[in-house]
C-alpha cells in the first residue's frame, strides 16, 4: 500500500469482522454507535485516506495488513489492519477501556477499575497502532486519532515521526480534574496528549475540563487565541453553540484546543426517508399507535445512559397523572452490549425487572405501557420510531453529545412533525440543542415533571422548538464539522523544530 497523506484511526474497523468457514466475511456492526458513520461519511466526498484498526488474528489464517473498504462508495479509503490476538482486544477493549476509562470518563469513578498488568497492554497495543501510522503515512501527514482508548499513541508516534500533523478528538465527556486525577497513569495520558497539535471535545466544558486537568499534572502556560482568531464565535444562525478555543504551551510546542460537537448527516437522513419501505414503515406505526401518544426511547445498554432512572420517572408519571393511563406508550430501544461485558449484564437484569413491574402494575387488555426492545434496530426503521414519536426522552446521566438527539430534530424537521425532545442536561448536546426541554435525570421527580410537561406542551411551541433544533442540527452538520476540525488542524502550528 502507498503511503497516505490522511490517516483517520480509531480502533474499531468501519465494519465487523466474522470468520465463516475459514473465510473473512463482513458485516454492519451490531452494536451500532454514532462514530463509525460520523467517520465513514468523511470519505463519502471522495476524499482519499487510510483507516487504522485492529483486526483478530486468526489462527491458521493469513492475515492482510491492507485491504479496501467498498470499491464502489469509497473507492478512496484503504484500510490498515493491525493484527491482535483476541486476548489483546479483550483486555484492551472489552475490559479494561470499559471497566477502568469509560466509567471514570463518565465521572463514575468508583466504578473504575485500574489494573497495572491491563495497562501494559494498553500501552502495547497503542504502541502497536503507533508503529503502524509510522509506517503508512506520508510525509508531513495528517493522522486524526479517535476517543480515549488510542490516548497513548501520540507518545509513541512523536517519537518516531516529528514531520506529521497529529489530532486528537475526544468522543466521550471529559470530566474534571477532580475525577481525571483519580486514573493512576493521568500524568502519562497527559503527556502522550500534549505531543498532539490539536485536541478537539465536543463542547467547550470538556476542553475546559482537559486544561484543568493539563494545568494540575505540568508547568504549562494556558494562552488566548490572537484577537484575529476571537475565543467565542456563534454559528451562523440564530440558535447553538458558541465556539470555543485556546491553545497551551507546554515545552517547545504549542497545542491547540477546542469544541467541536459532532454534527449529523442530515443528507442520509433525508434519503432514508425518502425510501418506501421507511414510509410503509411509518404508516404501520401511525396505525398500531392509533390513540396512544408515542414517546421514544433509543440507547446503547449502558449505565451512563440513565435507562433505569427513566422508567422509574414513567412510573411516577403514570402514579401522578392517572390520566395517561392508556393513553402514552414508552418504546425502549435498548441496543444490547458486545456478549461477554459481564458489566453491562446486572443493569440488564434490572431493566428487565424495571420493565416487567411497570407492566405487571399498569397494564390494560389492549395497552402495554412500556414496549421494551432489546435489540439494534437498523437506522431505517430507527427513522420511522423518530419520525412516528410525539417526544424523545434522552435521560443520560452523562454523555459526550448523543447523536439520538440530533436525529430526533432532523427527522421531525424532516417531516414537519411537532414532537419535543426532553434532553438530560447532562449530555453534551443540551449546550448545543436550544429547543430541548432540559432535565435532570439524577432527580427522578425533575425526570417525570419535564417529560410532564412536554407531553402538555402546546403546538405553537413544540414547533417554535423544533424550528431550533432543526435548524442547528443542519447547520452545523457532519461535513461542516469534519471541515471545521480539518482546518483547525491546517492551522495548528507545525511541530516544533528539535533545538539544539
Ligand atoms: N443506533 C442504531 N440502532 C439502534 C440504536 C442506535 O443505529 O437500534 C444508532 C443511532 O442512530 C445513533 C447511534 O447509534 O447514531 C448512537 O449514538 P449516540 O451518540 O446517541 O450514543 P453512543 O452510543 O455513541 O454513546
Amino acid at each position: 500500500s502507498g503511503k497516505s497523506d490522511l490517516l483517520i484511526v480509531y480502533h474499531r474497523l468501519p465494519y465487523e469482522e466474522i470468520i465463516e468457514k475459514g473465510q473473512i466475511k463482513r458485516r454492519r456492526p451490531s452494536s451500532p454507535n454514532g462514530i463509525i458513520p460520523t467517520l465513514l461519511s468523511f470519505f463519502d466526498g471522495g476524499c482519499t485516506g487510510t483507516w487504522v484498526a485492529w483486526s483478530i488474528r486468526a489462527p491458521r489464517m493469513d492475515f492482510e495488513d491492507y485491504t479496501q473498504f467498498d470499491g464502489d462508495r469509497h473507492p478512496n479509503l484503504t484500510v490498515s489492519r493491525i493484527p491482535m490476538s483476541k486476548q489483546e482486544v479483550d483486555v484492551f477493549y472489552k475490559s479494561f477501556s470499559k471497566e477502568a476509562f469509560w466509567p471514570l470518563l463518565h465521572t463514575f469513578w468508583e466504578r473504575a477499575h485500574f489494573r497495572e498488568d491491563h495497562w501494559q497492554i494498553f500501552l502495547r497495543v497503542n504502541r502497536a497502532f503507533a508503529e503502524r501510522i509510522a509506517r503508512d503515512a506520508a510525509h508531513g501527514a495528517t493522522v486524526w486519532l479517535h476517543d480515549y482508548n488510542l490516548w497513548m499513541i501520540p507518545a509513541a508516534l512523536r517519537e518516531q515521526r516529528n514531520d506529521l500533523k497529529i489530532a486528537f478528538f475526544h468522543h466521550t465527556y471529559f470530566p474534571s480534574a477532580d475525577v481525571f486525577n483519580v486514573v493512576p497513569w493521568c500524568r502519562a495520558i497527559v503527556g502522550s496528549l500534549l505531543q498532539c497539535d490539536y485536541i478537539g471535545f465536543h463542547i467547550p466544558r470538556q476542553v475546559e475540563n482537559f486544561v484543568d486537568v493539563v494545568r494540575g499534572a505540568m508547568p504549562v502556560r494556558v494562552l488566548e487565541e490572537s484577537s484575529a482568531a476571537p475565543r467565542f464565535l456563534t454559528y451562523g444562525c440564530a440558535v447553538g453553540l458558541d465556539r470555543y478555543a485556546t491553545c497551551i504551551e507546554a515545552g517547545h510546542r504549542i497545542v491547540r484546543l477546542g469544541a467541536h460537537p459532532v454534527g449529523l448527516d442530515v443528507q442520509r437522513v433525508k434519503t432514508t426517508l425518502e425510501r418506501e419501505d421507511v414510509r410503509q414503515r411509518m404508516q404501520q406505526l401511525r396505525s398500531s399507535l392509533a390513540g396512544t401518544r408515542m414517546l421514544l426511547s433509543v440507547e446503547r445498554l449502558d449505565y451512563t445512559k440513565g435507562t433505569l432512572e427513566k422508567l422509574q420517572a414513567f412510573e411516577r408519571m403514570l402514579e401522578a397523572h392517572s390520566g395517561l393511563i392508556g393513553k402514552v406508550t414508552l418504546l425502549t430501544i435498548c441496543v444490547p452490549a458486545a456478549r461477554e461485558m459481564t458489566v453491562y449484564r446486572q443493569l440488564q437484569t434490572q431493566i428487565e425487572q424495571a420493565v416487567g413491574r411497570i407492566n405487571g402494575r399498569w397494564s390494560r387488555v389492549g395497552w402495554t405501557p412500556v414496549q421494551f426492545f432489546f435489540r439494534s434496530l437498523p437506522f431505517e426503521e430507527l427513522v420511522a420510531y423518530y419520525a412516528m414519536a410525539d417526544l424523545t426522552w434522552i435521560t443520560p446521566l452523562r454523555d459526550g453529545l448523543n447523536l439520538v438527539a440530533k436525529e430526533f430534530g432532523a427527522v421531525q424537521g424532516l417531516t414537519n412533525g411537532r414532537g419535543v425532545l426532553v434532553l438530560s442536561e447532562f449530555a453534551g448536546a443540551a449546550a448545543e440543542l436550544k429547543g430541548a426541554v432540559l432535565t435532570n435525570p439524577h432527580d427522578i421527580e425533575d425526570l417525570a415533571q419535564a417529560c410532564y410537561h412536554a407531553l402538555n406542551i402546546g403546538q405553537a411551541e413544540a414547533r417554535a422548538r423544533l424550528r431550533q433544533l432543526f435548524e442547528i442540527v443542519c447547520h452545523y452538520d457532519n461535513r461542516r464539522w469534519a471541515e471545521e476540525f480539518l482546518g483547525a488542524i491546517n492551522a495548528s502550528s507545525p511541530p516544533a523544530v528539535a533545538t539544539m
